[in-house]
């Protein structure tokens, strides 16, 4: 690309001084610093179907970046979830796949991009030709395994609990945490709550000390609760009952529950994005049950996510069968076939790892 390519991957767990440190050290920190100094166009990019911690951390960024005064725009592949909305900053995101000439009229003129939350340009869907082939410097920060070197700098952390976090620790580093405002400050902390599944996984001392600054910039984190858990639409809570009464199928034997819906279903129950997430979890919440996956007919790819316990690798499942990635513990991924035929390879392979 013309430019130094800075790889930066963190192999050292729960460290967060010492990430700081190593930040500084190879002075990414600093390079970051004044490439935003010197930017006159900063983008910032989340995954396609953005989840908390990528709408979270783009958010985050975006405010910090109009605190110094730049000029800055969000493009998100697709439309986020409902239960994002309420978030400072989320009505100027502009979607691409809603308004492409608006979104790459934004993204265009860029000299500095921002990638949140993902690690390889097939999760940006129809944004990876234009970024890819985008000449501005482009700056990753992810905690996905195995990230394509597709940008400048990658700081690429896989022990954090979250991208918020990752971000969190950049900004520190740079000097800026007073910079933080309160809008800043909710969109980390909503990141690092959802991918923590509020506080109950990933979870560090380090994790918890970040919160605790967030805290003290003056958000409302009982607020931020509420906002993102508990504004279910009735036709969300019911789908979410006929998911585990009508579409669950449990087998102790393999250890396994899986959840499936139909393209019926989801008209039936007049489907928003976003409705699904976090269906999955009850299925693992069952007492005995180590994997758990829900199946989702699309127009013409089944939807996968799956969950894990332990040191169960659905990640690598997510990955070698699915056309996706993710985490030990929670991955997802899509399938070209039928409802039937993607529910019977992740029964087969999800034997192999027990
Ligand atoms: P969820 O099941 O909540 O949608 O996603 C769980 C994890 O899997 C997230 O970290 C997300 O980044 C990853 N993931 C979900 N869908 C995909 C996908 O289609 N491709 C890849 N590479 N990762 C995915
Ligand atoms: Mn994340």
């Amino acid at each position: 690309m013309g430019y130094r390519n800075y790889c930066y991957f963190c192999a050292l767990k729960n460290r967060y001084y010492l990430l700081i440190y190593q930040m500084i050290e190879n002075n990414i920190c600093e390079e970051i610093k004044e490439r935003i100094g010197n930017a006159r166009h900063i983008c910032i990019i989340p995954h396609v179907n953005p989840d908390g911690d990528a709408i979270g951390s783009v958010l985050g960024l975006h405010h910090l970046m109009q605190k110094l005064g730049k000029s800055s725009v969000v493009v998100s592949p697709n439309n986020f979830p409902e239960f994002l909305e309420w978030m400072p900053g989320a009505s100027e995101i502009l979607i691409h796949s809603a308004n492409k000439e608006a979104a790459e009229n934004a993204i265009q003129p860029a000299d500095l991009i921002f990638l949140l939350d993902f690690n390889s340009p097939s999760r940006i869907d129809q944004l990876a030709p234009l970024i890819t082939e985008h000449q501005a410097f482009k700056v990753l920060i992810d905690h996905h395994l195995d990230p394509k070197d597709f940008c400048d700098i990658m700081i690429s952390d896989t022990s954090v609990s979250s991208a918020s976090e990752l971000l969190y620790q950049l900004i520190v580093g740079m000097g800026y945490e007073d910079l933080i405002n309160a809008d800043s400050a909710t969109g980390i902390y909503v990141g690092i709550m959802t991918d923590t599944g509020s506080y109950s996984y990933s979870i560090t001392p380090e994790c918890h000390r970040i919160t605790a600054s967030l805290l003290e910039k003056g958000i409302d984190a009982i607020q931020i609760h509420n906002a993102v858990y508990d504004t279910y639409s009735e036709s969300r809570m019911r789908l979410l009952g006929f998911c585990l009464s009508e579409r669950m199928i449990v087998d102790y034997e393999k250890c396994l529950a899986l959840i499936y819906l139909r393209k019926d279903d989801l008209r039936r129950f007049k489907y928003q994005p976003g409705d699904t997430e976090g269906v999955v979890n009850y299925a693992l919440s069952i007492k005995g049950v180590m994997m758990a996956g829900i199946f989702i007919e699309r127009k013409d790819y089944i939807k996968v996510s799956f969950r894990s316990k332990g040191n169960l690798p659905v990640n690598t499942i997510a990955h070698d069968y699915f056309q996706g990635g993710g985490h030990l513990n929670a991955s997802g991924g899509s399938y070209n076939g039928t409802l039937d035929e993607a529910i019977a390879k992740f029964v087969e392979v999800s034997q192999q790892k027990k």
